[in-house]
């Protein structure tokens, strides 16, 4: 899906962005700005940790202690 998103500093608007991408960053094609739409942020995937990384995480903590 893109986003048609009027630049909050020419007032200009930049089609066919692909803010969920970016995390609704994008910079303007006209006066070269970069400005997030806030309202992404909230979309910012969580990490998925895999079992052998927490393994491997516990393994280094357990080597620091030491
Ligand atoms: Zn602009």
């Amino acid at each position: 899906m893109t986003y048609d998103v009027v630049c909050p500093i020419c007032g200009r608007i930049n089609r066919s962005l692909y803010l969920e991408e970016t995390e609704g960053w994008m910079e303007c094609e006209y006066c070269g700005n970069s400005t997030q739409d806030l309202s992404f942020r909230k979309m910012v995937r969580v990490p998925v940790i895999r079992m052998d990384q927490l393994k491997q995480a516990g393994m280094q903590l357990a080597a620091a202690n030491a």
